[in-house]
């Protein structure tokens, strides 16, 4: 039995998330022992280049000397007290220089608990329970769930089903990068609209111009919350984010992925009235055993320093510009920061519709062309790839090499 047949005996589908297990691009996914920098190794020592980066937290790479060291003093001094201490002083406040709209912010433990814990204060400032969402944005597995969009079907059901009903009628969908569709909506009875500014499940997708404002105005005008769903693109389109590099300003952020530059972590901030609403100060409760442990701290201020020096973002961009290469031999490539996507189909995506007509069997094909040539890639088509700063142009240009092989048909042995 194989090491991944062993974890299917005791993991239901051998991951712990479902996008791991290659559903969509068939075949058996590596397992891996080992990373370091922009590379993964394999249990049987096949080296990989990773474009995969965790699905978005590794902006510094695997086992960056920051991060290393930064865990390493937080396992000396204790990794968890239950108990203030300085280090979330000074990250509430780092984090509050590049959001600035997070004048207050709490510290979580995943993407998902970001979200459920914004729209819990999202409800109760405005006293209603409808939610506006976009189809295909991904919101995590435990709010904002709906039955359409690309990771229904890849499950083979809808990503709600076990979740309450109540839950998913109060769950309205429109159509990204259509304020008309949101407007269709009847926004005096909605929370809050919540998106990602800057799509990543469904194809790297940016707001249309105006798209962000008009969603401004619009919750502006019938009183309810934008959020803005960083999860992703925190830290990866800019330092501030799509909120920095598109300069809309949300009522709500909620942060997670590379926030903690490998470790797990969520965020959650907004202005000082909406998140003086939780407990102790006022009565919306939220708390949790890990939120804002020194270990995941200590390593969010480790990343964060590292992510603001000077033209760091300006090389994550570098090497997405790069690969736009692949453009030329027929990819769509969409790519913001240091986020990209790869698919077949049509050459550009403005919302989930576009995303949906991408040819599966074509990527899956290139994809297991692309591992064969130790290049990981998502194992899903449009979903969101990265590039780190332990990555090279040498290695772009690698990445552009292996791809014109495989889309001419090459054997990866020659
Ligand atoms: C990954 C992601 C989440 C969920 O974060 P988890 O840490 O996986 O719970 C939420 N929103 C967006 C935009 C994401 O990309």
């Amino acid at each position: 039995m194989s090491v991944f047949e062993e974890l299917q005996e005791v993991i239901p589908g051998g991951v712990n998330s479902p996008f791991r297990s290659f559903g969509q691009v068939g075949g058996t996914p590596p397992v891996l022992a080992r990373g370091l920098g922009s590379r993964v190794w394999d249990v049987e020592g096949r080296e990989y280049l990773d474009l995969l980066c965790a699905w978005g937290p590794l902006v510094l790479g695997h086992s960056h000397p920051l991060i290393t060291r930064a865990v390493r003093e937080a396992l000396e001094d204790g990794t968890i007290f239950g108990a203030p201490t300085t280090w979330e002083l000074e990250l509430a406040r780092l984090v509050r220089r590049c959001y600035p709209s997070m004048e207050k912010v709490r510290f979580v433990n995943s993407g998902a608990e970001a979200v459920a814990s914004a729209l819990r204060v999202a409800r109760a400032a405005t006293g209603r329970s409808r939610i506006l969402k976009f189809e295909g944005n991904y919101h995590g597995h435990v709010e904002c769930l709906d039955a359409a969009g690309e990771e229904a079907d890849e499950i083979g059901g809808a990503l709600a089903l076990g979740a309450s009903p109540a839950l998913t009628a109060e769950t309205l969908v429109a159509r990204y990068n259509s304020l008309d569709s949101v407007r269709e909506h009847e926004l005096d009875r909605v929370a809050a609209v919540i998106l990602e500014p800057v799509t990543g499940s469904m194809g790297v997708i940016a707001p249309d111009p105006g798209f962000l404002e008009g969603l401004r105005t619009l919750c502006l005008r019938h009183g309810c919350l934008l959020i803005f769903d960083e999860v992703l693109c925190g830290f990866r389109v800019a330092l501030g984010g799509a909120q920095e590099r598109y300069r809309v300003t949300p009522d709500l952020t909620c942060l997670g992925k590379a926030l903690a530059g490998g470790l797990a972590v969520g965020a959650f901030g907004g202005r000082r009235e909406l998140m003086d609403l939780l407990a102790p100060v006022g009565t919306v409760y939220q708390a949790g055993t890990f939120c804002g442990n020194p270990l995941t701290v200590r390593a969010a201020l480790a990343a964060l320093k590292a992510y603001s020096q000077p033209g760091f973002y300006a090389r994550l961009e570098s090497l997405t510009e790069r690969l736009a290469g692949l453009r030329e031999l027929g990819i769509t490539y969409q790519a913001v920061g240091s986020l990209f996507s790869l698919g077949f189909g049509p050459p550009r995506l403005r919302d989930e519709r576009d995303t949906a007509q991408l040819d599966r069997d074509r990527y899956a094909r290139f994809f297991h062309g692309m591992l064969a040539r130790g290049v990981y890639l998502p194992p899903s088509t449009g979903d969101a790839a990265c590039v780190s700063a332990a990555h090279t142009l040498e290695e772009m240009d690698r990445v552009l090499e292996a791809a014109s092989e495989v889309l001419a048909g090459k054997d990866s042995r020659t």
